[in-house]
């Protein structure tokens, strides 16, 4: 048996020490000494939500099929065994041979959302690696950056040697083959950047130097070597039918958040929400084949016994064989074996109410609508697509199938909304409690209806039609928010209505984080020194600390959140090539002032630039 990196004394202070055992059923294990790459694949997050990723699955499946290279994987330790490591000076580990990470070639995070920018120090900081990239010696890993987060990487440039945009099976072959060269020629560790920097998708940052207006404003971003492109191209797989899946995930032996058997239906999405950085950087949509689907769903349950299976998607209504789909799934899985099927992300029609209705409690479950915007003008306005007719006959339908609790998601701050707007979040939903009591007592499912409305704040991302606007300020969201609760209360059906709102602090430190530029680096290395980490956690947020480091380095948030940025305005994300180009997201926001909507991919193509990628819905119907 593995020998254990932690002491059974240690395992039995932390909570759930399974959490740092390895061990666990399908893991790979391979001799590291076999290997020409010893790679540690990193969700900078507890265990728990790390393990519930499925990118980290694909690429672990993926680098393993390599008998050259072994990747291993690491989770943030939580505080616990976090405070044991530092005081006893014992390096951070992987999980399936127990070795320190220093020791490994390359160390890999994905960065899925901001909050995590602190725990990815804590894990650097952890394996004895130095925070900085120039710090660096030949002795220590490379480490690289992927994910959504990626799409704007200079907050993270100073602490990253590589980032990869796009999807991370179209350039790790690549990568290890470029790495395993240079290895033998006993290169610099600038020379083997300046190689990774020349294969498509990679950014290495320190080879990238910037400049800067008096103003504040980035005044040139170039390159520092000839042999490197200007520009980065974000990569996708075109075609999902032949590409990496894993037939056996690892299978947790504790409670993870997601413990299920994941079918990813589609990568991208059709519907171009003006608000949603997801729905433009993976553009263009591209569905799997359900056949492949449907041979997945079988070997996955027999190889990890999960009683459960879930498809991911950003909008699982949109993929076109749905029907056949859960169809397969509910006759072969559901009715013979009791296997449990969810179905996130559905927009709620006849299909997909009766779809639900055959898998899931209907007394116990509650649906959830996203509106997104109180009003029908708002909601043009972000190109959403949906009107009050669809939403309340969506949840007459639901109330007529069985369902008596309605969850409703609603952003603050979105650009151009007034307090009608706003006012409109409450009259919607009160609205949608009212038809409740339409149907006759007798017909109702429930005494009363139970509908949860809650608010976001809106947080403008890289590559949307909205990067270039302000975000509100934290004394906007607060003012906007005690007016909505009190037409919240206002409101006739109110007994039967509940609201619920996000934390401001948090939103203004990710609206700071997700447009800033490689200046605020700093700020992220002054926060983690004062013991910021797993910010995403309320009870382990410190805003004051933030703030404080904001200061010390002579930052002003307001400039990266508050401000509104012309179009000629060079951002900082404005090197990487994801496809949208910057003229269709200025064209975008310039129809959102005009309130008008975009149809969607399948309706009509607008021209996004993602054809470039030769594949997906951009050439349906054309074969
Ligand atoms: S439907 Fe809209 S919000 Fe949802 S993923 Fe697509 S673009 Fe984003
Ligand atoms: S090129 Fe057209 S069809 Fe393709 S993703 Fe862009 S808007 Fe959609």
């Amino acid at each position: 048996m593995q020998k254990l990196a932690l002491s059974d004394d240690i395992l039995m202070k932390v909570e759930k020490p399974a959490r740092y055992l390895g061990n666990e059923y399908n893991v790979v294990i391979k001799e590291p000494t076999s290997v020409d790459v010893h790679f540690a694949m990193c969700f900078p997050d507890v265990y728990e939500i790390g393990m519930s990723y499925l990118g980290i699955q694909i690429l672990y499946d993926m680098l393993n099929r390599r008998d050259d290279v072994y990747c291993e994987r690491l989770y943030s330790p939580w505080m616990d065994l976090d405070a044991i490591l530092r005081e006893r000076n014992i390096p951070l580990f992987s999980l399936e041979t127990q070795s320190p990470i220093k020791d490994f070639d390359f160390l890999a995070m994905t960065l899925q959302y901001e909050m995590c920018y602190t725990n990815v120090l804590q894990i650097l900081d952890l394996s004895q690696i130095p925070l900085k990239s120039e710090e660096r010696t030949l002795e220590h890993p490379f480490v690289i950056g992927g994910g959504p987060c990626a799409y704007n990487p200079e907050p993270l440039a100073d602490f990253f040697d590589i980032f990869y945009i796009g999807e991370g099976e179209t350039v790790y072959y690549d990568l290890m083959d470029c790495y395993k060269e240079w290895k033998t020629t006993g290169g610099s560790r600038k020379d083997f950047l300046l190689k990774a920097a020349q294969i498509e998708g990679i950014y290495v940052p320190s080879l990238y130097a910037v400049t800067y207006r008096e103003d504040g404003q980035i005044e040139s971003f170039a390159p520092t070597d000839a042999s490197v492109p200007k520009k980065v191209k974000k990569q996708v797989v075109t075609e999902l039918g032949h590409t990496f899946y894993p037939e056996k995930p690892v299978v947790p032996f504790i409670k993870v958040t997601q413990d299920r058997v994941v079918l990813e239906i589609q990568r991208g999405c059709i519907r171009g929400c003006r608000f949603c950085q997801a729905g433009n950087v993976y553009r263009p949509n591209r569905e799997r084949d359900l056949e492949f689907l449907k041979k997945y769903a079988h070997d996955m349950l027999i190889s990890t016994g999960h009683e459960e299976i879930s498809l991911s998607s950003l909008s699982s209504s949109d993929y076109s064989c749905l029907e056949e789909l859960t169809t397969y799934l509910i006759h072969e899985f559901g009715k013979k074996r009791g296997v449990n099927i969810s179905l996130p992300s559905l927009r709620i029609d006849a299909f997909s109410l009766d779809v639900m209705s055959q898998v899931q409690d209907v007394r116990k479950s509650s649906l959830t609508f996203a509106p997104e915007a109180g009003s029908q003008r708002m909601r043009d306005v972000i190109n959403k697509g949906l009107t009050e007719e669809d939403i309340l006959s969506g949840a007459m339908d639901a109330f007529n199938g069985g369902w008596n609790r309605v969850k409703l998601y609603f952003m603050l701050g979105l650009p151009g909304e007034n307090y009608d707007d706003i006012e409109g979040i409450a009259t919607l939903s009160n609205e949608i409690a009212a038809q409740y009591y339409t149907i006759p007592k007798e017909e109702r499912p429930g005494a009363r209806v139970d509908v949860v409305s809650s608010t976001s704040f809106f947080v403008p991302k890289p590559f949307t039609p909205f990067q270039w606007v302000p975000q509100n300020t934290t004394e906007e969201f607060k003012e906007k928010q005690r007016f909505l609760n009190q037409k919240m209360r206002e409101q006739l059906n109110r007994k039967s209505m509940r609201y619920n709102w996000h934390d401001f602090d948090v939103t203004a430190l990710e609206g700071f984080l997700a447009r800033g530029d490689r200046r605020i680096g700093e700020v992220i290395y002054h926060a983690y020194k004062k013991g910021c980490m797993f910010d995403s956690w309320s009870e382990f947020f410190h805003y004051d600390r933030w703030i404080e480091s904001m200061e010390e380095c002579g930052i002003d948030p307001a400039f990266y959140t508050n401000r509104q940025r012309t179009f000629d305005e060079i951002l900082p994300w404005d090197f990487i090539d994801a496809g949208v180009t910057k003229e269709f997201l200025w064209r975008e926001f310039e129809q959102s002032q005009k309130e008008l909507v975009t149809p969607n991919c399948r309706m009509q193509c607008s021209g996004c630039g993602c054809r470039v990628y030769e594949g997906g819905v951009c050439f349906e119907g054309t074969n």
